[in-house]
């Protein structure tokens, strides 16, 4: 039996041609399982009752089990959801100006080994399904009854070592019938997968990139993100160019200011060479420090100069408000503590 929330339109077409049904059945389906957020198929009223029983037979309709919900004071809320076999991911949903925004995880652990961040302290176990990525939209939908409007694929994992089951989850989300989520306001982050950048810049929806950058110089960069060994910022930025070129739209760098390390007026000077006429967009983020991470966040007014500079220097830059710094919010922290804790618990 599969996830119902695993199947594109497409995917969902396919299965019915396989039956011997029509194709237009596709977008009825949809509108049962995402509008109508169906909990049985017995629910459906316009379908034969034959064809219900094979839906039966090979779907399931699933959720995740709530095992923590953290709530800051600024809105953002963590929910720490087990998998059916027993993972936990951890999901995030932030209150914007513009609407409710959740950032979704993408691999149970990460491979990619960012010195900095919490998600890399546990290797990864396996991608998550497609209807894995899809279920933390519905389940953050489901225990806050909003509405989300934005997603970023930016937490747990690296989106694109998990890239099939990453992009049939876009094309659920976007489905008009479905959750109608718009293409533009979703964004994918990768910390420089380069030739999945190419492919994702072919991908027939609008939807946005962001990239992990995090250091101005390979000589930097090489000690954060080990996959910089493998792409150099040279062949990244090739890769963003291209990607602007095809798609005619800009790019979030992101970049953690770590302090004595990659917050220097020197760093902001390269930045900007780096960047200088890219069509991009900086976002500057405070460090949310990690126990077992020896990086502590840059000063308050390293930080402004650093904006400062990148500002004068003519690249557009924001210093994002810090979101739920008071519950765990950096990717990976809610999950590695409350690991320790149930091994704690196994071992007494
Ligand atoms: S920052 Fe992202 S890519 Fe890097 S280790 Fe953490 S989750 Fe993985």
């Amino acid at each position: 039996m599969k996830s119902i929330y695993g199947y594109s339109e497409v995917d969902f077409e396919n299965y019915l041609l396989s039956l011997g049904e029509k194709k237009f059945r596709a977008k009825q389906l949809i509108e049962w399982v995402y509008r109508h957020k169906i909990k049985s198929f017995d629910e459906i009223t316009n379908m034969k009752k034959s064809f219900i029983e094979k839906l039966k037979e090979d779907f399931t309709i699933d959720e995740f089990e709530c095992v923590k919900l953290q709530e800051s004071s600024d809105g953002t809320k963590k929910f720490l959801f087990r998998l059916s076999d027993g993972n936990l991911i951890e999901t995030v949903l932030m209150v914007n100006e513009y609407g409710y925004s959740v950032c979704v995880t993408s691999e149970v652990g990460c491979n990619m080994g960012c010195a900095f961040c919490a998600s890399g302290l546990k290797k990864k176990l396996r991608n998550l399904e497609t209807s894995e990525i899809v279920l933390q939209i519905l389940m953050v939908e489901k225990f806050t009854n909003i509405k989300v409007t934005n997603i970023v694929v930016m937490g747990i994992g690296e989106p694109f070592d998990n890239y099939d089951n990453v992009i049939r989850f876009l094309r659920i989300v976007n489905n008009p019938l479905g959750l109608e989520i718009g293409a533009r306001h979703i964004t994918v982050s990768t910390c420089g997968l380069v030739p999945k950048i190419y492919e994702y810049s072919d991908f027939d929806l609008q939807v946005n990139l962001a990239i992990s950058l995090h250091a101005p110089t390979d000589e930097i960069r090489n000690k954060l993100m080990p996959i910089n060994k493998t792409y150099n910022i040279e062949k990244l930025k090739e890769a963003i160019s291209y990607y602007i070129e095809k798609t005619n739209r800009r790019v979030t760098i992101e970049y953690i200011l770590l302090d004595g390390i990659n917050d220097t007026i020197d760093c902001a000077n390269k930045l900007a060479d780096l960047l200088h006429g890219l069509n991009v967009y900086v976002n500057l983020i405070p460090y949310n420090e990690v126990l077992e991470k020896p990086y502590k966040r840059s000063k308050a007014d390293n930080m402004r100069a650093f904006f400062d500079l990148l500002k004068k220097r003519r690249i557009n830059v924001q210093l994002r408000r810090e979101q739920g710094s008071d519950i765990d919010a950096a990717c990976g922290q809610l999950r590695s503590k409350e690991m320790k804790k149930e091994v704690l618990w196994e071992e007494e």
